[in-house]
């Protein structure tokens, strides 16, 4: 029989209204969705992804503060590096952090030091606590990010909705770095490119959940079941059996983030 079990390597639980959050927990036996890794944006977020993970041990936490969105104030970031440092046995990972590739974009002259600083206060704490970090790196931030997790030694970093260049790419490629494919796949040219060419070990599905898709889910709710479709694209796109990409991403996920 064929397993069909999967695993959103990345969604952000915290951001659904309460009902639809509830509604997509709820369903997870129906649609074959064993574990999810809801990551978080800043404090608040983590509080609740704590709660999430402490109420259903299905759900697993990781703790961030992701970069598109200003740097935070005051004591907000040593709150959050407290929070870690006493809940850091409830969280799989660090994440989502990495480099604001989007807000730069609206403002090619923002400092992106003080981020960097930050960023590699983040790796310092995964690699205190042994844990995988969750990266939000696009394009041209790929060589300042894999640079900073060279000089600390880190293994496990996890590149969620990658996107790069072949230069980009090869970073990743040399360091055994783990992506993750969103259902994108199913419409986006440059997404089924990466799957062509980046090795299924070193790939995992999530759903970057409530992000909205386009095309064909422009009126679906994003949910775990997507993945479902994703991996039947993926299948197609590598020529791999769908059973094998079941599976192969499957057992990526639970070793990576040791589930
Ligand atoms: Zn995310």
């Amino acid at each position: 029989m064929l397993n069909k079990n999967v695993i959103d390597a990345h969604v952000h639980l915290d951001a659904y209204k309460k009902a639809e959050r509830q509604i997509i927990i709820d369903e997870m036996e129906k649609f074959d969705v064993d574990h999810m890794i809801s990551v978080s944006s800043n404090l608040a977020s983590a509080i609740i992804n704590l709660s999430l993970t402490r109420k259903n041990s299905r759900v697993k936490a990781a703790f961030g503060f992701h970069p598109e969105q200003p740097l935070p104030k005051g004591q907000e970031l040593e709150a959050l590096f407290l929070f870690i440092e006493r809940f850091h046995d409830e969280m799989v990972a660090v994440g989502e952090i990495g480099l604001p590739y989007f807000r730069m974009q609206e403002n090619k002259n923002m400092d992106l030091d003080p981020y960097i600083e930050m960023l590699e206060e983040f790796i310092i704490i995964a690699k205190r606590y042994n844990k995988p970090i969750v990266l939000h790196v696009i394009r041209e931030h790929t060589p300042i990010v894999c640079s900073l997790l060279e000089k600390h030694s880190i293994e496990k970093a996890h590149f969620h909705w990658f996107k790069g260049n072949e230069k980009e790419i090869e970073y990743l490629l040399e360091n055994n770095y783990f992506i993750s494919i969103t259902p994108d796949v199913l419409y986006d040219a440059e997404t089924k490119k990466l799957v062509k060419e980046y090795p299924l070990t070193r790939m995992m599905v999530e759903t970057d959940g409530p992000w909205q898709y386009k095309e064909s889910f422009q009126h679906t709710k994003t949910h775990p079941k997507l993945i479902h479709q994703s991996i039947s694209e993926i299948s197609s796109i590598k020529g791999i059996t769908v059973e094998n990409v079941y599976e192969q991403l499957y057992q990526n996920t639970i070793n990576f983030y040791g589930l």
